[in-house]
């Protein structure tokens, strides 16, 4: 069952015993971070009982309540948030510290409380790594990859790609400026690395085939929307990783498997950095590695959830 979804009024009840966990959006109704981290909480609680008197809450926190907000969970002895559309980038400026991974995506998906300050991390690239790695069987490192989009989810992408080796990295985006902006941002993070943006209209010919493209556009969200790109249109990719994973396939996403292109969508990433979170949060509260996080459990309950009428 999802938790309640929650607002600051509800803070009235806290401090109470366990050890509380939440996530911040708005709008959050959809948000299928609860029933995901709730049972992965339930499955560990079987091997420690301490994740017995964990929970795993949902705040709805308008834009301009945030500042407010993070200090009363603070004050009520929450000991990790995840945030989530609108927070990611405003909350960059709020916390204590920032993590290696957060600090140049200018975005923080996790906070941790430490010490009784809230600092920031940034687990999205990580997720989107470790799917792509589990679901696809292909590493950064050494890939040539063909990026969709220049937002946050993005730019996330691209530093990870980056931070990780990739051989080359091309970014495609229908709006030049901001295309351009995030070329400016990654160039300091090059490292050598040939970084090229690309106009979707006009498709460069000597794209190398082998391409892990990676979707990181909103394009499909909507059932109704065409692919971002025209695969068949490419020298043969080496697969297709979609960020969307609600539809869990997108016109991409058949268009990959119709041409018999290796291809996943977005659960995975999710699941991913919500586990490196969790793993966040039990190291800094218990002082100890943290268990195996269960993802396939975490995995299960997205699912089920999304499945759900
Ligand atoms: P965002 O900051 O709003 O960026 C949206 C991007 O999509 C921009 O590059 C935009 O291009 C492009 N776009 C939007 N409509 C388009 C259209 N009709 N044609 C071509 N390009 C279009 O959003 P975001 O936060 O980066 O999120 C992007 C996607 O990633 C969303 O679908 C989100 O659900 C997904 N995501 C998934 C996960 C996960 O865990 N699986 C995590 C984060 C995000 P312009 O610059 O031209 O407007």
């Amino acid at each position: 069952m999802n938790e309640p979804v929650l607002t600051l009024t509800d803070l009235s009840a806290w401090p109470r015993p366990g050890t509380h966990l939440a996530v911040l959006g708005y709008p959050i109704k959809h948000s299928i971070s609860p029933p995901m981290h709730n049972a992965a909480l339930t499955e560990l609680a079987k091997a420690d009982p301490q994740f017995a008197a964990w929970r795993y809450h949902r705040f709805e926190v308008p834009p301009d309540e945030l500042p407010a907000a993070l200090d009363k969970l603070l004050a009520a002895g929450f000991r990790g948030l995840n945030l989530t559309v609108p927070h990611k980038v405003i909350a960059f400026d709020k916390v204590n510290t920032v993590g290696s991974a957060a600090s140049p995506i200018g975005a923080v998906n996790t906070l941790v409380n430490e010490g009784g300050a809230w600092s920031g991390y940034n687990t999205d690239g990580y997720g989107l790594r470790r799917s792509i790695l589990s679901e696809l069987g292909l590493m950064f490192a050494g890939s040539d990859v063909l990026l969709l989009g220049a937002g946050g989810a993005a730019r996330g992408a691209a530093v990870e790609c980056l931070q990780n080796s990739v051989r080359s990295l091309r970014i495609v985006n229908r709006t030049a400026t901001s295309r351009d902006a995030l070329l400016h941002q990654l160039a300091p993070l090059a490292n050598g690395i040939p970084i090229h943006g690309i106009d979707p209209a006009h498709l460069p010919s000597d794209l190398p085939a082998g391409l892990l493209v990676i979707n990181a556009t909103s394009v499909g969200l909507r059932p109704a929307d065409a692919p971002p790109i025209n695969l068949a249109a490419l020298p043969r990719p080496s697969a297709v990783f979609d960020m969307i994973y609600n539809p869990a396939e997108t016109a991409l996403l058949a268009k990959a498997r119709e041409l018999d292109i290796p291809a996943a969508n977005g659960l995975g990433m999710l699941v991913h950095q919500g586990a490196r979170s969790l793993q966040h949060w039990i190291e800094t509260v218990t002082g100890q590695p943290a268990p195996p996080i269960p993802v396939e459990v975490m995995r299960r309950a997205a699912e089920a959830v999304l499945a759900a009428p």
